[in-house]
């Protein structure tokens, strides 16, 4: 059975000032509303990760146009610019929260791993809930989980989840791995600490195929060119990453077979 394409996209920052830092990761909102457009004009159906997560896990039925929104990390425009133009077109989305980052009352403030930036605040959170914006966990701290200590590691993952559960008032149901980076111990903690899905980063498109606790997404970069994005939008212009075992095993022996074709 051929699986349906999905295209998951990966925004960081939608701002004309970024930091430098975060600058590479940053669109400007002039070509965030073009992307928009463009989804708009092709007709796409967004969803937010938990609906196609829901979707994937009942598999019921798909159609080929579907499209995903993601934003890594809590950047404050999401609040200024991102959440009034999703809201204006009535696309859903999901950000992904790094708990140490935000200000405001909630938790303690711990230390965090990114570098300066204007950030979210606690409060602002539920309203972008109210605008349509799914509300997922990225950590407290932003670590690479692969390489923390077993209990470091599953504090992260669960932690952040109570705190916003806790500013919420009800599940926080899908997770994001700092610079995508797990492994199959990392992937057993997100499950254990009672998500439903998990995002990875793997700059691919994901599928009815793809593994829901590994999702593959495309970062959309200050330089993607819009006709990449547009390819994206139609299942092209970058690799199927699909996770579930039957597929990796058959794509990666075709991959072999041609990569060994290519070098002979
Ligand atoms: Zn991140």
């Amino acid at each position: 059975l051929k699986p349906f394409v999905v295209p998951i996209l990966l925004y960081h920052s939608v701002s004309d000032a970024p930091p430098d830092w975060i600058a590479p990761f940053t669109v400007s909102p002039e070509v965030f509303a073009r992307h928009l457009e463009l989804i708009s004009s092709l007709d796409r159906q967004v969803l937010s990760v938990s609906q196609m997560a829901d979707r994937l896990e009942a598999s019921s039925a798909w159609s080929d146009n579907a499209v995903v929104l993601t934003f890594d990390d809590g950047f404050a425009d999401m609040a200024d610019v991102v959440a009034p133009a999703l809201a204006e077109r009535g696309f859903p989305a999901t950000l992904y929260v790094t708990t140490g980052v935000l200000s405001g009352r909630r938790g303690p403030r711990m230390a965090h791993r990114l570098p300066p930036a204007a950030t979210l605040e606690w409060r602002q959170l539920p309203a972008l809930e109210d605008a349509g914006i799914e509300i997922g966990a990225h950590t407290q701290s932003h670590p690479a989980l692969d390489v923390l200590s077993p209990a470091e590691a599953f504090g992260e993952v669960r932690d952040c989840k109570r705190y916003l559960e806790d500013e919420l008032g009800h599940e926080v149901r899908s997770f994001a791995y700092p610079h995508g980076h797990h492994d199959q111990r990392v992937i057993s903690m997100v499950q254990r600490a009672g998500y439903h899905s998990a995002c990875a980063v793997k700059n691919a498109l994901s599928s009815t195929g793809d593994d829901r606790f590994a999702l593959s997404r495309l970062t959309v970069m200050t330089d993607t060119p819009i006709e990449r994005f547009g390819q994206w939008l139609h299942g092209k212009g970058a690799p199927l990453g699909s996770s579930r075992r039957r597929w990796r095993t058959r794509l990666g022996r075709q991959y072999r077979r041609l990569a060994a074709r290519e070098w002979r």
